[in-house]
């Protein structure tokens, strides 16, 4: 069994002027299928993980042998974390979420415009590569995290349910150094009926 690039859910073009189409093409045909294949070449070395979902790989990270640990931890991560990103955007997307997730949103921060400030100062302060993630604890709590690299909230047994990819490479063309502008630009493509199915499911 091996992993496959899931083709994105809208064309390149489909998340101007947030997103360019350029950085969009490049961002998942080239860095997310490079993650896809490297994680496949790692698991060659590993049979016995191919029942294995890439869920379980990352939340089972530390029973994944030594010598591929690393590349799991990279590039499953990569894969996982790219796939979800790609689904929380949208065209259509923005706005504030409602429903459950709006409720969750209010408990666990007063308001959403708490949030969006909170998880956004985590994108912004986030030193090199990473992502801020919102991710649900196993007491149904919603948490901001900012993890550094391709590093999964799964592997501490929480479950992401929003990602905002801040690596270089997610915005340098059109942004180039100014990160906090793309952070902001997000706001305008989130799909919070995708993040609210994704803490739904958990
Ligand atoms: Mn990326």
């Amino acid at each position: 069994m091996s992993f496959t690039l899931s083709p994105l859910p809208y064309p390149f073009e489909a998340l101007e002027p947030y997103i360019d189409a350029k950085t969009m093409e490049i961002h998942h045909d080239k860095h997310h299928g490079t993650y896809v294949a490297k994680l496949n070449a790692a698991l060659e070395q590993a049979p016995q993980l191919h029942e294995w979902s890439l869920e379980d790989l990352l939340r089972r990270l530390s029973e994944v042998p030594e010598a591929i640990r690393q590349a799991v931890r990279n590039h499953g991560g990569g894969t996982y974390n790219h796939d979800l990103f790609w689904n929380i955007l949208s065209p259509q997307g923005g706005g504030a979420p409602d429903g459950e997730l709006g409720k969750f949103i209010a408990r666990d921060f007063g308001s959403f415009d708490a949030f969006k400030e909170q998880f956004s100062q985590g994108a912004a302060n986030l030193f090199g590569s990473g992502w801020q993630w919102l991710a649900v604890t196993p007491e149904k709590k919603l948490k901001l995290l900012a993890l550094p690299n391709q590093d999964n909230p799964l592997s501490q047994g929480l479950v992401p349910i929003l990602g905002l990819d801040v690596w270089e490479h997610a915005y340098y063309l059109k942004y180039q150094n100014r990160r906090t502008d793309y952070i902001a630009a997000f706001w305008n493509l989130i799909n919070w009926k995708q993040v609210e199915k994704n803490l739904l499911k958990v």
